[in-house]
């Protein structure tokens, strides 16, 4: 099963292209991963430039040795954030997943099992760029100098305890689902793997 995502042309996506690289202070760079603790980031690195993902961005050019900061999650773990999110009453942005849900006729039954299913039909209105695989996000092209971090990582970064990456209630899960979820991800867990890095 391989999900081909529909473009995003949401305000955030007409206005930058992804992947974005922003320089956080001198020697230190950062790739943008929706739903990687990158609010916190940015509340933390307010006078950040950024260096690639849009037009204005040609003239800065990041330091050659800068290190690249990648934060990454378990793509189910990241999947099951964005589903909460989504999908369930207590999410911050269900208003979007219920009109989703009308859209596509996915009322009753297993909802994770039916988002999961129609993963290719979420469209611009509910930001679908949020669920594409992470590794989406890092410009592979330039061989920057990566760290790859995960979320404890980034608090510590941060100097806060925990950052908060919950949404509501939990969802049910079945061993068939993560095992969906994760040959719809399996670019990112290829992409730890080459890093030799775990979530
Ligand atoms: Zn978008």
């Amino acid at each position: 099963m391989s999900v081909i995502f529909q473009p995003c042309d949401c305000v955030y996506c007409v206005k930058h292209r992804f992947p974005l690289l922003w320089e956080l202070e001198p020697g230190v760079a950062w790739f943008e991963i929706p739903k990687n603790g990158s609010f916190s980031v940015k509340e933390k690195y307010p006078k950040r430039i950024l260096i690639s993902g849009d037009a204005y961005s040609d003239q800065y050019s990041l330091d050659r040795d800068a290190r690249c900061i990648v934060v990454l999650r378990d793509p189910v773990d990241r999947f099951l954030s964005m589903y909460r999110h989504y999908f369930m009453a207590t999410g911050a942005r269900f208003k979007a997943g219920a009109r989703f849900m009308g859209r596509i006729n996915l009322i009753g039954g297993d909802r994770l099992q039916s988002v999961i299913d129609n993963l290719h039909e979420l469209s611009t209105a509910e930001e679908v760029h949020h669920f594409r695989p992470q590794c989406s996000f890092v410009d592979r092209v330039a061989h920057y100098r990566y760290q790859l971090i995960g979320m404890s990582g980034l608090s510590k970064l941060l100097g806060v305890d925990r950052l908060n990456t919950t949404d509501g209630a939990s969802a049910t899960i079945s061993s068939d689902q993560v095992a969906q979820i994760k040959t719809i991800y399996r670019s990112d867990y290829e992409f730890f793997d080459e890093f030799n890095f775990s979530a």
